[in-house]
């Protein structure tokens, strides 16, 4: 099991404020490109595994949301950090005996692929934090051996969720096997994408595609990402 403290401990100095301000330009760059309004995709940071002082660092550069993979890491820099009107986006894989954290401190789940997840994050939200939002993990390439609902699985578990009081359902996730090559970064986007829209039909709630990381950010923009998270690029490269 991970240890989740002591942060990276190999410092290599980092300038988060350039690395946001490249970021953003990335992010305009590819909205411009296909042709999507500035401003349409938001910049989710992926801090796991990084100290609360480069939280704050970005959060002094304009973010203010934040995604973590692991319960304890969020729940630690929640608390460190609870001066800061910050958001936190739960992204990794949940283990059951850690959706009480999840529910309690997050503010957005990316990675819900399972009704008994679900089930135990809306019956731990605390109900004066309002309705957690969430969004479906789905496997969207074959090599994808990882946590993730299949897209014919949707209809079912999406029907099961709209069940649950204390949880808004809000769209779709993916983090498909890596590639450099850009046209095959597109495929499993496009999956994604073609995906929700169906889904959007019935429940024109459901705004939000959670894909493209550091390595593949301008293909899901390409694609009709609405929220990309991005770790290295934005706090150098992860140690542990
Ligand atoms: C770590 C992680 C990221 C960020 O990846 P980078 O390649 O460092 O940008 C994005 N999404 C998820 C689910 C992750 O676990």
């Amino acid at each position: 099991m991970r240890n989740h403290f002591p942060y990276d401990a190999i410092m290599i100095s980092t300038d988060v404020q350039l690395n946001i301000s490249a970021v953003g330009r990335r992010i305009r760059a590819a909205e411009d490109a296909a042709g999507r309004p500035t401003g349409s995709v938001s910049l989710l940071a992926v801090s796991k595994t990084k100290p609360p002082d480069l939280v704050r660092e970005a959060y002094n550069s304009g973010l203010t949301a934040f995604g973590e993979n692991y319960a304890q890491e969020m729940a630690e820099k929640a608390r460190d950090l609870a001066d800061l009107p910050l958001s936190w986006h739960f992204i990794g894989p949940i283990q059951s005996n850690k959706t009480t954290i999840i529910a309690e401190v997050s503010d957005w789940v990316h990675s819900v692929d399972r009704l008994k997840i679900a089930r135990r994050l809306s019956e731990q939200r605390p109900p004066e934090k309002g309705p957690l939002n969430i969004l479906l993990q789905v496997k969207t390439s074959d090599e994808d051996s990882k946590s993730g609902v299949l897209p014919e699985a949707l209809p079912e578990l999406i029907g099961a969720i709209a069940e649950l009081p204390h949880l808004m359902l809000r769209g779709l996730m993916t983090i498909p096997a890596p590639t450099r090559d850009t046209m095959l970064q597109r495929q499993p986007f496009r999956v994604l994408r073609e995906t929700l829209l169906p889904l959007q039909q019935a429940q024109p709630g459901l705004d939000t595609l959670s894909m493209g990381m550091s390595g593949d950010l301008e293909a899901a923009i390409t694609e009709g990402a609405t929220l990309v998270r991005v770790g290295t690029d934005i706090f150098g490269a992860r140690y542990n």
